[in-house]
């Protein structure tokens, strides 16, 4: 089945095949990248598109790292396949959890749709295989910040299991109980638990700490934050700055708010027992707020998780994916910390692409035949043989591919 709609135009493919005619094939490949072990759908998801009237594929051992094995999808309903030729060939949407690889674009049918997170301004090799393939690509980055896709914000689910992973992993390498205690064997003070970027992780990172029983406190540069910082019993603290840009997200500090910030933050690591930094800025490498010398002014046997760590890091002395120790401080540069979760991390991020999924269908279950909805229109990719994401037609256009 070719599917190809105007170059430009965010028409849907041609030729979409009448209801009932051929249900719409969708195929979920096993994630290739090193300690990747989440899963693009689950077998509770796949049960219902197959009641759907739709046909769903897996690959081979595709969900066993996240506590899936083959033998729940087959009862869901799925076949399960070996290989990426196998899964690949004939089918009308791909779900991926990672962008898809140079190599994987090769093998997809012209004309297929993937979904999934596509690194739209980076993967740029991979988006033109996609551009010169015909294949149709929605970013999950992309999706409008809207209520009505909450349902589909994949970036908020795994970042929810980003920010639980974070605050346990600091909890594992704390040397400190995180509770008070009062024992026979003396009164233990509680340990203090920093947070810095108060969005979606850091809300669960504080969440979770405080039930762990830290005194936790927390910064952000917008100061909306602060009412749901007090709201989880954690003490906010307050800057006389108000750094909300467009659609809830931060703008960039001036260069003497940054001096402020800067004062304020290091008063507030310097006593903290952990201190987790999920500062970011979308599509900007993450401010620094842990400078190198506000470090040795930390306590021996601290902890720094830097959720940053792949954007560049919060703290000066990060290295994205390993674990540094300087002044008695421990600074852990997690990667993907997700897919450390990854039974309920996939099981959020399938539902949120079931729920993507539903703009993709006609009542009846055929594929929409345009793209139109503000949702589907925000997140398209590549389509017909166009990049329709400036950002990353623009950066190929600078000579890259
Ligand atoms: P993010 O991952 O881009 O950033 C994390 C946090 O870092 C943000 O809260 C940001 O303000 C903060 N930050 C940036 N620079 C900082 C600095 N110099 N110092 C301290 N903190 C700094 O953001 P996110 O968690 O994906 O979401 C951010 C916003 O979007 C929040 O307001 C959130 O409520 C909102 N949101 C809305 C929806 C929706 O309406 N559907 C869904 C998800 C998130």
């Amino acid at each position: 089945m070719q599917r190809t709609g105007g170059v430009g135009q965010l028409t849907a493919p041609a030729g979409t095949e009448a209801p009932g005619s051929h249900p719409v094939v969708i195929a979920v490949p096993k994630e290739t990248a090193a300690g990747e072990q989440r899963v693009a759908t689950v077998p509770e998801v796949v049960q219902k598109l197959v009641k759907a009237g739709h046909a769903v594929r897996i690959e081979h051992d595709a969900g066993t790292a996240a506590y899936y094995p083959d033998a729940l999808y087959t009862a869901a309903g799925a076949t399960v396949v070996s290989g990426r030729h196998e899964l690949f060939s004939g089918a009308d949407i791909v779900l991926f959890v990672q962008p898809p690889t140079v190599d994987d674009v090769a093998e997809l049918p012209e004309g297929t749709i993937a979904v999934g997170f596509m690194n739209p301004t980076r993967n740029l090799d991979a988006i033109s295989r996609m551009r010169d393939r015909k294949i149709t690509a929605f970013a999950l980055e992309l999706v409008p910040r809207i209520t009505r896709a909450q349902s589909m914000d994949a970036l908020s689910s795994q970042a929810t299991a980003g920010g639980y992973v974070a605050a346990v992993l600091g909890a594992n390498n704390c040397p400190k109980f995180l509770p008070m205690l009062t024992t026979a064997a003396g009164t233990i003070r509680p340990a203090t638990v920093l947070i810095l970027g108060a969005g979606v992780a850091g809300l669960m990172a504080i969440a979770t700490a405080k039930r762990l029983g830290a005194l936790v406190e927390a910064y952000d540069v917008r100061r909306a934050a602060g009412e749901q910082v007090r709201s989880l019993g954690a003490k906010f603290l307050e800057l006389e700055i108000n750094a909300e840009g467009q659609g809830g997200y931060a703008r960039e500090l001036t260069a003497e708010e940054k001096v402020k910030e800067q004062e304020m933050v290091s008063a507030a690591v310097a006593r903290a027992d952990i201190v987790i930094t999920t500062a970011a800025i979308p599509g900007r490498k993450a401010p620094v707020l842990v400078t190198k010398e506000t470090v040795a002014t930390m306590k021996p046997g601290a902890v720094i998780i830097d959720m940053a760590a792949e954007s560049g890091g919060n703290c000066e002395l990060t290295q994205a994916g390993k674990t540094v120790r300087e002044h008695g401080v421990m600074i852990i540069g997690p990667q993907n910390l997700p897919a450390r979760v990854p039974f309920h991390s996939s099981q959020m991020y399938a539902k949120n692409l079931q729920a993507f999924l539903g703009l993709l269908f006609t009542k009846e279950g055929a594929l929409v035949t345009d793209y139109a909805d503000e949702i589907l229109k925000a997140s398209l990719l590549v389509h017909a043989g166009t990049v329709t994401y400036q950002p990353a037609a623009d950066l190929l256009k600078g000579g890259k591919a």
